[in-house]
């Protein structure tokens, strides 16, 4: 008897919510309709709902309140109203959320301390120390940021001291395709908690040409930061591929891609007000400009500087061929590292501007990734990609393990095809394709150990069923 009034219960609740879902895709597939001139909503625009569930569009509101007003209504004067009050074009429109611009918060000041008061910027070995958490090896990289990082915001938060003014540290950093750069800059925001604007100096022109101004990478900041101005200006952009807007040589055009965005990217640098479209990357007349202000955005340039090590090594050699101090002249042949003595006049001679390059005082290298490296990279980051495979295979309850010989295969396998550790995540997703499909189709298996052999398509992974030593193997047939 009581299950039975329960039931009828249910039975009316999934009633109501039937009849609700009904209600709710009524309204995404109908339309409303115009009580007067009877069209539809997606002609006449969006309309005005009155008692009775009567709509009306725009137009025929307007032209009901133009009759009010031509006949007259001798008491709406007396009444006090407004003689325009009346007119639709009154009624605000909705802007698009992409055009807003977040309202600036009345406590700034306690918003601001919050991240950048002098007190709670952490000093550079801890930002170092969290760096080295997620990035293996460039330890000099990793100082060298670490200090730059924290005399920027020290700067930042105390603005001026005693009336020296602290010069902006924005950075040059020299690398290998690979090595770490961009990955090195997103954790670095990442651990502050700033806005971060990644873009490709390639795709900048100078302004009137084809491409994106220089001011866009303003626009993609204050996108990362939700349109607040505020966040925006405290902020890192990194811009990649920074060697490919080297002066051209031996051309009589206009360098619009070259020369001219180092030009145009000065200002920026050094730090100014800039008008910044809000929500687009080009101004128009359609869309708002704000002001931005880049004094105390940091700017962190990078690029791999191809052939960079040959003007390097030029250098070097010259200055070592004179005297009794003379060394060979093939010294610098085999030096892994030459980009690391790397000095201004060789990025000169390379094709950037001088006074580019005196706005970017801090330079340093980053090292090509040693098969040590990449060893570590596959294994030591806190979400290290072979971490990843063993967190998704224990799910299921198996243990993956990697014998040292794989993991040195596959950086060997990394290191000849010359892209440093991204080449790292293709070559493991090839071999595991077969593993993560097979693993679960029994239910038995407790282990699995990659082994070299496996790795360069000689041989099997070793697998271990549970409770047993005993070896099987599922995968042959698969390999
Ligand atoms: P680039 O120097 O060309 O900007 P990236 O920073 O994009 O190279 O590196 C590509 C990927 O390689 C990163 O996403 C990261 O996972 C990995 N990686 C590169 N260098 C390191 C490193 N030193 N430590 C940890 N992971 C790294």
């Amino acid at each position: 008897m009581k299950d039975d009034v329960r039931d009828d219960n249910l039975k009316d609740e999934m009633k109501d919510i039937n009849i609700e879902d009904t209600e709710k895709k009524d309204k995404e597939d109908y339309e409303t309709v115009c009580y007067i001139c009877r069209r539809p909503e997606s002609k006449a625009g969006k309309m005005m709902r009155i008692p009775n569930n009567i709509c009306i569009c725009s137009d025929c509101m307007q032209k009901t309140f133009d009759t009010i007003n031509s006949n007259g209504m001798p008491y709406m004067d007396l009444m006090g109203f407004p003689a325009n009050m009346m007119n639709m074009n009154n009624v605000q429109k909705e802007v698009p959320k992409s055009q807003k611009l977040k309202k600036k918060k009345e406590e700034t000041e306690e918003a601001g301390a919050k991240t950048l008061d002098i007190r709670n910027i952490p000093s550079p070995h801890i930002i170092k120390g969290k760096l080295d958490d997620f990035v293996v090896g460039q330890e000099h990289a990793k100082k060298v940021l670490s200090v730059a990082v924290y005399n920027h915001y020290k700067r930042v938060a105390t603005d001026t001291m005693d009336d020296i003014e602290i010069e902006k540290s924005n950075m040059l950093m020299i690398g290998p395709t690979g090595s770490g750069k961009t990955f090195l800059v997103k954790t670095l925001a990442k651990l502050l908690d700033v806005p971060l604007a990644i873009t490709d100096a390639t795709s900048l022109t100078e302004a009137g040409y084809i491409g994106d101004d220089v001011e866009s990478v303003l626009s993609k900041l204050l996108a990362a930061a939700d349109n607040d101005v505020e966040k925006a200006e405290r902020g890192i952009i990194f811009i990649d591929e920074i060697d490919k807007i080297a002066k051209k040589k031996n051309t009589n055009n206009r360098d619009v891609s070259g020369e001219s965005v180092q030009q145009g990217l000065l200002k920026l640098l050094e730090g100014s007000e800039v008008e910044v479209p809000v929500g687009a990357t080009s101004k128009n007349a359609m869309v708002p400009l704000t002001t931005v202000n880049t004094k105390n955005i940091l700017f962190i340039c990078g690029g791999a500087f191809p052939d960079l090590d040959a003007i390097i090594k030029a250098r070097l050699n010259k200055q070592s061929s004179i005297g009794f101090s003379a060394d060979l002249k093939d010294k610098y042949d085999d030096d892994p590292n030459l980009l690391l003595k790397v000095a201004v006049e060789d990025l000169r001679e390379f094709g950037m501007i001088p006074e580019f390059l005196g706005r970017l005082p801090i330079i340093y290298s980053l090292e090509g990734l040693t098969k040590d490296m990449l060893i570590k990279i596959l294994m030591e980051p806190r979400n290290a990609i072979l971490k990843q495979y063993q967190k998704l295979l224990a799910l299921d309850e198996v243990r993956l393990e990697f014998d040292r010989s794989a993991m040195e295969a596959i950086a060997e396998k990394a290191l000849e095809k010359k892209t440093g550790a991204r080449a790292l995540r293709a070559i493991i997703e090839e071999f595991m394709l077969d593993i993560m499909y097979e693993i679960p189709k029994d239910i038995n298996i407790g282990k699995v150990t990659i082994t070299r052999d496996y790795i360069e398509k000689k041989g099997v992974p070793q697998i271990e069923m549970r409770g047993s030593h005993y070896n099987n193997t599922l995968l042959e047939e698969s390999v």
